[in-house]
C-alpha cells in the first residue's frame, strides 16, 4: 500500500535491519528497541490490525506464530522466555496502521504492561 512504511519496508524500499524473511513474512529489528531483543515481524500483504482480518487469514496467522517461535530460537531468547506482543489501535497503543507483532526478550519483561 502507498504511503504505508512497514509497506516500504517490506518492499525494501526503506532499509531494514532483517532478521528473517519468506514470501509471506519479514522480520526485522525495531529502530528504537525497547528490550535487548526487540524484532518486528510483519505480513507482507498490508493488514492494517487484527481487526481487518477474517478465515481468509488462517494460514497466513499461524505461519506468523510459527514464525516468531523460530525467530526467538535464532536470536536465542527461547530458553530464558519471551514475549510476543500485538497493538492495536490507539488504546492499545498501535502507531503503525500496517499488523505486526512485537516479539521482545533478553530481559525480564514486566507484568502488566504499561
Ligand atoms: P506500534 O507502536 O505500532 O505497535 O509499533 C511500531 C514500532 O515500529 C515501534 O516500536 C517503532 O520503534 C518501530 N518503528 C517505527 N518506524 C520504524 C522504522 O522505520 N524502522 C524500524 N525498524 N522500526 C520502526
Ligand atoms: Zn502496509
Amino acid at each position: 500500500m502507498e504511503d504505508c512504511l512497514f509497506c516500504k519496508i517490506a518492499a525494501g524500499e526503506i532499509p531494514s535491519d532483517k532478521v528473517f524473511e519468506d514470501d509471506q513474512l519479514i522480520a526485522f529489528k525495531d529502530i528504537n528497541p525497547s528490550a535487548p531483543v526487540h524484532i518486528l515481524l510483519i505480513p507482507r500483504e498490508h493488514i492494517v490490525s487484527l481487526n481487518e482480518v477474517d478465515a481468509s487469514h488462517l494460514e497466513l496467522l499461524g505461519h506468523m506464530q510459527i514464525v516468531a517461535a523460530q525467530v526467538a530460537k535464532k536470536m536465542e531468547i527461547d530458553k530464558a522466555g519471551y514475549r510476543l506482543v500485538n497493538n492495536n489501535g490507539y488504546q492499545g497503543g498501535q502507531e503503525i496502521p500496517h499488523l505486526h507483532y512485537h516479539l521482545l526478550g533478553g530481559r525480564t519483561m514486566n507484568w502488566p504492561p504499561g
